[in-house]
């Protein structure tokens, strides 16, 4: 085992979360991220959060965790901006090697799941994640690649509720 596993509390699958990029789209224009219903946040660096997010993410069918280098501090810092309660979270292990083109969570992500299914938004997902996930995650996931300069979209949205429903409820 390579990462903390809590094997969550509900039937639910999981949505691992990433903050930067997902929910603070830092790679986006201002001008367009404030149109879109974002505002700045003045953290130890400024944080666009968009406050509707909070409430969206609460009606998926998914438990909810933090799957983000902020790690508990997205409970203190982010998850009261947009109307989150506590959630639990993923801690990284202190070395985080990434070999092959695998992103540093992609690991830790199917050993927390242990076999449940999952979904996952982040910014960084890439081919090599969707390979390892396929060998390595023996029950369904959805590897969810959002846009940093845009942050989760209502077709992001959709499209996790089409595959969160459809999963539905572990018998
Ligand atoms: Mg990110």
């Amino acid at each position: 085992m390579r990462c903390n596993h809590d094997g969550g509390t509900s039937a639910r699958p999981l949505l691992f979360l990433d903050v930067d990029g997902p929910l603070n789209p830092y790679a986006g224009p201002r001008r367009a991220l404030y149109r879109a219903g974002y505002r700045r946040h003045r953290l130890e660096f400024d944080v666009m959060l968009r406050r509707s997010h909070g409430a969206a993410l609460l009606a998926l069918p998914f438990e909810l965790v933090w799957a983000t280098t902020w790690e508990y501090d997205a409970n203190i810092s982010i998850a009261p901006r947009i109307g989150l309660p506590e959630l639990p979270f993923v801690e990284w292990p202190e070395t985080t090697p990434e070999y092959g083109g695998v992103y540093f969570k992609t690991a830790c992500l199917v050993d927390y799941a242990a076999g449940r299914p999952f979904a996952w938004v982040d910014d960084e997902i890439a081919d090599a994640d969707r390979e390892f996930v396929a060998e390595h995650h023996r029950g369904p996931a959805l590897l969810h690649h959002v846009d940093p300069a845009v942050g989760m979209s209502e077709e992001d949205f959709a499209a996790l509720t089409v595959w969160g429903s459809r999963v539905g409820p572990i018998q």
